[in-house]
């Protein structure tokens, strides 16, 4: 994809409860605060991305579940948010299905992909409606739908969750980037690791960021998510935390964590290519 259109990140770690989907929800918001468009696509058969951002199950007419075993447009499942210039593909429990669905198909780790390309191409001279960044909240596991993800990816945004054993999973799911690198996607990158679910009183919290750190060195972003109980209330009532609570820590190291992201890309965007 080009170096200045719309990048897709795949916000990814197989683990479950680690903070894919909070950061999928808030860092899009962030994003969108500040005025970049943004698609959340909720690839998750829990739908939490949809839940979070609003979006009722009446709502939920075609899915991402639509998209990659259907092949329907991107723009026909897209709803908006009550957050301006943040879209989402919803998601429902249809995706638990995908993967014996795609099975004998043809193309079926492409299936999100084509979609998202289709998508840039057909609004690539439309200011309105192309997007600047494509989120997509993978579930937890290493399904067809993560493949998807990471073969639709330009790059991975790994939440990694401040606890014991906290790299041993990470491995698991940087030899998975390398086969998809080898085969489906050359050129997946990995845009950052997030750790999530810091606790300051707990030294673990400690040992763990400081281990991460020096195995995976700048990859790792200088925010920390801290452990905070307003952002796990506000998907309850179906917002982002930036609009429950915007004051909140868990909100703050949203915005900061936005900032990094924007700042890794303009440094992308100026490398030779
Ligand atoms: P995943 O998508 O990786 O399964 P979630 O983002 O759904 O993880 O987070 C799992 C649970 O932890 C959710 O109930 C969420 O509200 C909560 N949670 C996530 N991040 C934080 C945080 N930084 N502080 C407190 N609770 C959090
Ligand atoms: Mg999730």
């Amino acid at each position: 994809m080009s170096k200045t259109g719309t990048r897709v990140l795949a916000i990814a770690n197989q683990k479950g409860g680690v903070g894919k989907t909070t950061t999928s929800i808030n860092l899009g918001t962030a994003l969108a605060a500040v005025g970049r468009r943004v698609l959340v696509v909720d690839f998750d058969a829990q739908g939490n991305a949809s839940t979070g951002l609003g979006i009722s199950r009446a709502d939920r007419k075609l899915t991402s579940y639509d998209v990659v075993v259907d092949e329907i447009p991107l723009e026909d499942a897209i709803l908006p948010t009550l957050v301006p210039r943040l879209e989402i593909v919803p998601g429902d429990e249809n995706l638990s299905g995908v993967e014996t669905e795609l099975a004998d198909k043809a193309r079926r780790s492409y299936r999100l992909r084509d979609a998202i390309r289709n998508h840039i191409n057909k609004y690539e001279n439309d200011a309105e409606q192309r997007y600047d960044f494509v989120l997509i909240d993978c579930p937890p596991s290493l399904s067809s739908l993560t493949i998807n993800a990471m073969t639709a990816a330009d790059a991975l945004l790994v939440p990694l969750q401040c606890e014991f054993l906290a790299l041993e999973g990470l491995s698991q799911l940087l030899r998975t980037v390398e086969v998809v690198r080898s085969g489906l996607n050359p050129d997946l990158d990995i845009q950052g690791i997030v750790l999530t679910m810091y606790d300051r009183r707990n030294n673990l919290s400690d040992q763990v960021a400081d281990e991460v750190r020096e195995v995976l060195g700048s990859k790792v972003y200088k925010t920390v998510i801290p452990r905070n109980v307003r952002l796990s209330e506000a998907p309850s009532f179906g917002k982002p935390a930036l609009l429950y609570d915007y004051r909140c820590p868990g909100s703050e190291a949203y915005i900061r964590l936005a900032s990094e992201v924007l700042q890794r890309e303009r440094a992308r965007a100026m490398e030779p290519a």
